[in-house]
């Protein structure tokens, strides 16, 4: 404790809750919920800058979202409240970002990690690419597996699951609890449903008539792949408002989002119906039944540890700074929340801000001013018009968003070849939806 004294008044304020604790100021001991890609990243970042890390792992592997498993929930829409399955892949997964993009800054994607060489690798690939990256950066002692962290209590210190900490990174992973959006007539809808969480691989959809839901990059990837065994698949979704199914003829039809059931019925916005008498007619086809119905239309963040700590509203997560780090409490840290982003380096780069943050190299700016910024930045929001669940996307603001806090904590900026390869691959994703990964990526 003896260079406390050195610290700026502003951060020795915010430590005041870790008054108490037994860790010296430059060497923090920090939990982290998760051995993720997330967890991963951080635990580097604070072994790096001195800290003492704990990682807790449900699981007996690491790897979070890329451990594929073939188990499902026995719940087919991930509805009951306790999760039995993390993973969300399916068996044929690539990725949807090149390698190159996709990678932790200074830790290629390369041949020393797998056989597969593509830009576009199988998932297993990543599963491989994160276990040499744990190895290298000395990571795998500090691993609690088969811990699931139950709850996290603010105090003089840190408490999770009792044991005391300095500071908490909670990287537990947003895409495990699926989004099934109110649809009037569910209840009724005889055929088979399914949330793209417990989606594995194609085959039960043989010779059917399938309708998926939701047009981001799960949807397009599940509606091709069932399209290949399918006898219909109608893909809805908001990026189609202005198409018919009837006026297409391949077995791939791209329809407006879906508004509701009616009995076997689906009814799409604008009015036009799937699986009715009128479009038996229209498409010619022997049966206008609809077999199966696919959610791909994403998942909420939920963090029951935290129980009231994190408040989570219409999916944004409230009163953070930076989209990092609770306003009230900024020795805990939520790793990973923004969405439509190239996720690794932005853990990483976080995770950076964190561990510099609790190391003293920068103070954050006093809570009234941390206050107005988050204010002022939810004007924004609402001023665009945007609704709340999207307060964590980012999309092209990433690259701002990250040199934002690179200025803060003393990081360098994010090279310029990253928003041009970031830029080229959304083109080319955008031109050729299909079969964007086997395609070369033009020059930049
Ligand atoms: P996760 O990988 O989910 O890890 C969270 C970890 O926390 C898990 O290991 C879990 O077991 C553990 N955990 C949770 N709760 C607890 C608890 N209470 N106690 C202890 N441990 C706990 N990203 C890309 O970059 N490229 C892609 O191509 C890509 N494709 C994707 C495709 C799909 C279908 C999905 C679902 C996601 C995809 N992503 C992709 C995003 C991917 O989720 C992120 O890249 C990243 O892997 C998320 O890492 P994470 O550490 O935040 O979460």
């Amino acid at each position: 404790h003896g260079n406390r004294s050195r610290r700026p008044a502003e951060t020795r304020r915010q430590r005041r809750p870790l008054a108490g604790c037994r860790a010296s100021i430059a060497s923090l001991k920090v939990a982290i919920i998760g051995a993720g890609a997330a967890g991963l990243a951080t635990a580097a970042e604070l072994l790096t800058a001195g800290h003492a890390v704990v990682v807790f792992e449900q699981s007996s592997r690491l790897g979070g979202v890329w451990d594929y498993t073939e188990a499902v929930e026995d719940d087919p829409l991930g509805k009951a409240p306790r999760r039995r399955i993390h993973s969300s892949l399916y068996a044929a997964m690539r990725v949807n970002l090149p390698r190159d993009l996709m990678a932790f800054e200074g830790f290629p994607f390369d041949a020393a990690v797998s056989a597969d060489r593509r830009r576009y690798p199988r998932h297993d690939a990543v599963l491989a690419y994160l276990n040499r990256f744990a190895d290298v950066k000395g990571i795998l002692p500090h691993i609690r597996f088969e811990h699931r962290v139950r709850r996290v209590v603010a105090g003089r210190c840190w408490h999770v699951d009792g044991e005391q900490f300095d500071a908490v990174a909670v990287c537990n992973g947003h895409y495990s609890e699926p989004y099934v959006p109110a649809l009037p007539g569910l209840e009724e809808f005889p055929g088979a449903t399914l949330h793209s969480h417990n989606y594995r691989r194609p085959d039960a959809f043989a010779g059917k008539r399938v309708v998926v839901l939701g047009s981001s990059v799960s949807g397009a990837d599940l509606a091709r792949e069932i399209g290949e065994v399918a006898d219909a698949v109608f893909f809805c979704g908001r990026a189609f408002h202005h198409m018919s199914a009837a006026a297409q003829t391949t077995n791939i039809r791209r329809c407006p989002p879906v508004e509701r059931f009616a009995a076997s019925t689906v009814v799409l916005a604008g009015g036009e119906r799937i699986g009715s008498i009128d479009n038996e007619r229209v498409d010619g086809e022997a049966s206008g039944q609809v077999d199966a119905f696919v959610f791909c239309t994403g998942y909420r963040y939920a963090f029951p540890f935290l129980k009231t700590l994190v408040a989570v509203d219409d999916n944004w997560v409230r009163g953070l700074y930076r989209q990092i780090v609770l306003c009230a409490h900024p020795t805990l840290a939520l790793v990973g929340l923004p969405f439509r982003i190239v996720p690794f380096p932005l853990f990483q780069r976080q995770a950076r801000w964190f561990a510099r943050l609790l190391g003293g190299t920068f103070a954050l700016p006093p809570r009234e001013e941390r206050r107005r910024e988050r204010a002022k930045e939810l004007r924004a929001h609402r001023a665009a018009g945007l609704p709340k669940r999207h307060f964590h996307f980012l999309g092209d603001r990433q690259i701002d968003y990250l040199n934002q806090l690179a200025r803060q904590c003393g990081d360098a900026p994010v090279p310029d070849r990253f928003a041009g390869l970031w830029r080229r691959h959304n083109q080319q994703a955008r031109r050729f939806p299909d079969d964007y990964r086997d395609r070369p990526l033009p020059a930049g």
